[in-house]
């Protein structure tokens, strides 16, 4: 009991020691190499997740929210980042106590930076246009599945000014307003009947407020545009025509929250790897010639048989998948294949989506082709072994069978 006793209070004085030593890196998953982008890519993931908005029934996303944001401010912070690295969280502390003001800004204010809309998604934020995009993938692709890195440009809330437009950080009240947006005009109908409207200050546009030096990167519109990279993790037997969401990658603006950018995956028109589906590219006869098709879970592939082959058998043929490794095709002597026959091979299909391990089946139609050269021997030779052969038969000989 004494020995319980004491080991559970061991174990309460090391709860707050693990608690004190954060590790930035850890919490935004990253390692000491982490570049700016990583850092900032981390945050973007990771504070949307975990955004007590989107977490209502789990109290613990708003430390998580909190933990994540206070990891960034420091990561992002070339002179933090060199103090943390080298002294840990509690050093980084010291040092912010001794001078320079430091601590943490509010973590709602962080994440408005990214996303806009004052750091909130709900309470009647409104919300910025989505942004749809198709992007071409291959059939390999679309089998194999993977990452994809893709650039988009999209306006960004200026990370200079912080979204608020001015270079020192402060906006005047609007003098032609007072403030409050709005204008009165006296209008003369007819001499001495006035009418008083109201309409939107021009001089701030109704904003209420005024930026005297603004900012001389965004020349005072808040936001700019900007390239960014995001990242695509296309799962093996993905739908073509699938919609991918990035939550709140759209445009950026300090008056919404940002909406989402939609990723239509659409597979290549390259040669042969075509849409079977589309029935403009079969009427075309794109879908002609060795490749494989796809339609749905099921590969569809043409395998060509000469006359021999097709009618004795005794052949094989290697074919090479999408992710390089081979099914093999073939007849034992003797087995015959009629043109157009279409075997079904289990297993050998697209992987099928979200299903791990699992896989549609390959289809494969058999086309045969005749010689259309022979010379007058190989002609005379099966003349003679078709007559043989119909006269066993006791069939009537058609003269030019061939
Ligand atoms: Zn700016
Ligand atoms: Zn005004």
């Amino acid at each position: 009991m004494k020995f319980l006793f004491r080991s559970l209070l061991i174990l309460l004085s090391i709860i707050p020691l693990i608690l004190a030593a954060q590790d930035y890196y850890k919490i935004l998953g990253l390692d000491k190499s982490a570049s700016p982008k990583d850092i900032k890519r981390a945050y973007r993931t990771l504070s949307k997740k975990w955004h007590p908005d989107k977490n209502p029934d789990n109290p613990a996303a708003s430390d998580k929210f909190r933990e994540v944001a206070e990891a960034y401010e420091t990561l992002s912070d070339d002179e933090q980042r060199k103090i943390y690295d080298r002294y840990g969280a509690e050093g980084l502390k010291k040092h912010q106590q001794g001078g320079q003001g430091g601590g943490h800004h509010d973590p709602f204010d962080l994440f408005s930076r990214f996303f806009g809309g004052g750091g909130h998604f709900h309470g009647g934020q409104r919300r910025g246009p989505n942004m749809e995009l198709n992007m071409p993938i291959s059939l390999h692709d679309f089998y194999t599945g993977g990452q994809r890195e893709f650039q988009i440009e999209k306006q960004q809330i200026c990370e200079h000014c912080e979204g608020s437009g001015s270079a020192d950080g402060h906006t005047e009240t609007c003098a032609e307003c007072s403030g409050r947006g709005v204008k009165l005009v006296k209008h003369m109908l007819a001499p001495g009947i006035f009418q008083q409207m109201q309409t939107i200050c021009n001089k701030c546009n109704g904003q209420g407020h005024v930026i005297s030096k603004p900012c001389k990167i965004c020349g005072g519109a808040k936001v700019k545009k900007d390239t960014v990279t995001l990242k695509l993790d296309l799962e093996k037997g993905t739908p073509n025509h699938a919609q991918m969401v990035f939550e709140n990658e759209g445009d950026e603006s300090p008056d919404w929250v940002a909406g989402d950018v939609l990723i239509n995956v659409i597979q290549m028109e390259a040669t042969g790897e075509v849409d079977p589906t589309n029935d403009e590219e079969v009427k075309h006869g794109k879908t002609d010639g060795m490749f494989f098709r796809r339609k749905g879970n099921d590969l569809y592939w043409k395998e060509v048989l000469g006359l021999r082959e097709a009618l004795l058998g005794d052949w094989t043929r290697n074919l090479t998948h999408l992710d390089g490794h081979v099914v093999k095709l073939g007849k034992k002597k003797g087995i015959t294949v009629q043109p157009n026959f279409v075997e079904r091979i289990k297993g050998e299909g697209m992987p099928i989506y979200q299903k791990d391990g699992e896989f549609g089946d390959l289809v494969v139609e058999y086309e045969v082709i005749l010689p259309d050269l022979m010379d007058s021997g190989m002609r005379k030779d099966l003349q003679e072994v078709f007559d043989k052969w119909h006269k066993k038969k006791g069939e009537k000989l058609v003269k030019d069978e061939l």
